[in-house]
């Protein structure tokens, strides 16, 4: 499945992009803190977001990169708990997985 890994090998770089946004947002190359504080307590909050969504983004990009490498290695349609096919309807509307349907319902349970 050839699209999947163009989807991937495009959502890596557009998380990698992300990250990149977040983490210089976090080391402010954007200016100090507004002196004023009611701005300092609004910029506050909005570090909290970006950092969550940091957190978000970093681990959505582990998962695209694992489901790269499993493709890589012709396993990428292979559940890496069970060892059965995944299946491909599913692939389709989770591309980055890489377990199945099953093995995805007992980790969550
Ligand atoms: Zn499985």
């Amino acid at each position: 499945m050839p699209e999947r890994k163009e989807f991937l090998e495009a959502l890596r770089s557009e998380l990698r992009e992300r990250i990149n946004r977040y983490t210089a947002h976090q080391h402010r190359d954007d200016g100090p803190l507004e002196a004023d504080f009611a701005e300092q307590a609004i910029q506050r909050q909005n570090d909290e977001v970006v950092d969550s969504l940091d957190l978000e983004a970093r681990s959505e990009l582990k998962q695209v990169e694992r489901a790269l490498a499993r493709i890589a290695e012709d396993e990428g349609d292979i559940c890496e708990v069970c060892g059965e096919f995944i299946n491909p309807e599913r692939l389709k509307v989770l591309p980055q997985t890489t377990v199945c349907v099953g093995c995805a319902d007992q980790r969550s349970s």
